[in-house]
């Protein structure tokens, strides 16, 4: 049994899909050239003055009443003082004292079936900071350059209370908050540009405590899957620490994802290190009841609800809505199909198995999907009329994604349609039949196995064309077994 258990809360901040930055018009390019989106005022030179970008704001405010958030009437912005050359103005503009939402919650589901709520502390909107890049080059060496298109990009930082206690519950809140980030439109939340962060922040207890221990803050992870090797790496540390009757000291550590360590990067630092003072050259934004109803207007359905909804209103099964919902595209998708042909469970089987294993393997957005949701309706049409059998639809399935023809196209230039004629299937039957007298005695003994050899002949004369209820009709009226 383990002396000590970890407690986590997560800092996330996540990069807003707007055209311009949040105080300029400055484009927000992702991979333009260095230092090409950058007006005096990105540049933070005396005398401009910053005006907030509406879209950013509204899509901040959209998240925080996604994520339940109590919103306040007005808010502000705080100059958050520190010196580091991708800060041109020595100080970012955040919100300290009258941020845009406080006491939200995200529920997350676990594999054992339960729910629990991690609540956030609050969600607030800032501007991000240039980027030092160290290039391996001559020119370059032992310099630093600095590109700061990135300075002044919206971002919004979503602070959880100290709600997490499981490697489980650290990864499935992260999947959770990327998804409704992605369902709301205010982020593509890609990791690997670094529009979506996470900042670990991570304590041990002696199970079973209230109190928190000190923590650590864990910045620099790149990924879902660092920031859980990060947090695994931590537990480790801090309990070998404890155990040996040592302490954590409070820091910031740097997660080193080559070396799969964190390393000490500097002394925590406090609210008050960094002077935080209102901006005046900002006014209070007040959000007004109208505006608030507008957004919320906005707002789409979210994961939950829309997992709930597709098991009240197709009847498919809780899992199979669970996969569906997680990304909403492929939930778009299958609500398409179901609106051309009703077989909401055939499309759910064929989207869950065939189709996403078909973009793994291609590394495919659904968006780029050759198989569309009108072709995948035509598919499973067709096999439900018996004018192909499911495993020719797979084949022809795996078709369309190399071809980007339709399904009927498919079928009928290389003629797979089904045959379910008596007559020519019964012709056959009985060839098979003769063949293999041992399997058919065996049959009329009413030996199941043998009926599905002889059905396995069958499809292979037809090259699996043959209807196979048809067919297994036939052989067992043939033989008597039926
Ligand atoms: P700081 O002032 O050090 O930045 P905050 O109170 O702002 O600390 O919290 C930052 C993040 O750290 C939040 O997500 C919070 O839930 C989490 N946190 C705070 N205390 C602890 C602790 N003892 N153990 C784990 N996480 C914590
Ligand atoms: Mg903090």
């Amino acid at each position: 049994m383990p002396e000590f258990e970890p407690v986590i809360g997560l800092e996330v901040h996540t990069e807003l899909n707007t055209a311009s930055k949040v105080f300029c018009d400055d484009p927000t390019v992702f991979g333009a050239e260095p230092n090409t989106q950058v007006s005096p005022i990105s540049l933070g030179l005396p005398g401009v003055l910053p005006v907030l970008n509406r879209a950013a704001f509204e899509k901040a405010l959209k998240t925080a009443i996604a994520l339940g958030c109590e919103i306040p009437e007005r808010t502000t912005f705080d100059r958050k003082h520190y010196y580091y050359p991708d800060l041109p103005k020595n100080y970012q503009i955040s919100q300290q004292y009258e941020p845009l939402g406080t006491k939200g919650a995200v529920d997350i589901h676990l594999k054992d079936g339960s729910t629990k709520t991690i609540r956030i502390n609050n969600i607030h909107l800032e501007e991000d900071a240039g980027k030092l890049i160290h290039p391996d080059t001559p020119a370059a060496r032992g310099l630093s350059w600095v590109d700061l298109n990135r300075a002044g990009m919206p971002l919004l930082e979503i602070v959880t209370e100290p709600d997490i206690d499981t490697l489980e519950e650290l990864e499935v809140f992260m999947q959770t908050l990327r998804s409704i980030l992605r369902y709301l439109d205010v982020s593509d939340c890609k990791m690997q540009e670094g529009s979506l962060r996470f900042e670990l922040n991570l304590s041990m207890r002696p199970v079973g405590a209230k109190e928190l221990g000190t923590k650590t803050e864990v910045k620099n992870v790149g990924s879902i899957k660092a920031v859980l090797r990060a947090a695994r790496y931590e537990i480790k540390r801090q309990s070998e620490l404890l155990e040996a009757g040592e302490r954590v000291i409070q820091e910031t550590r740097l997660w080193d994802d080559d070396r799969g360590e964190t390393r000490s990067m500097r002394s925590k630092e406090v609210a008050k290190d960094y002077r935080y003072f209102p901006d005046p050259d900002l006014p209070a934004v007040r959000i007004s009841a109208d505006w608030m109803g507008r957004i919320r207007a906005e707002l789409p359905e979210l994961e939950d609800a829309k997992r709930r909804r597709f098991v009240a209103e197709y009847g498919i099964p809780e899992y199979d809505a669970g996969v569906l919902a997680t990304d909403r595209a492929l939930a778009d998708y299958f609500e398409t199909c179901c609106r051309m042909h009703a077989s909401p469970k055939a499309f759910s089987n064929w989207i869950m198995v065939e189709l996403l294993r078909e973009l793994q393997n291609r590394e495919m957005e659904i968006e780029d999907c050759p198989l569309t949701a009108p072709r995948l309706a035509e598919l499973v049409r067709m096999v439900e009329q018996g004018t192909i059998s499911n495993n020719i639809a797979k084949d022809v399935l795996k078709e369309v994604m190399e071809t980007n023809e339709s399904p009927a196209r498919i079928v009928e230039s290389k003629g797979l349609s089904q045959v379910s004629d008596e007559a020519a299937l019964l012709a056959v039957v009985h060839e098979v039949i003769a063949a293999n007298p041992g399997p058919a005695q065996d049959v009329r003994e009413g030996k199941e196995k043998a009926l599905g050899f002889l059905m396995g002949q069958v499809m292979r004369k037809t090259q699996g064309k043959a209807n196979p209820g048809v067919c297994k009709a036939l052989l067992e009226r043939e033989l008597g077994s039926g």
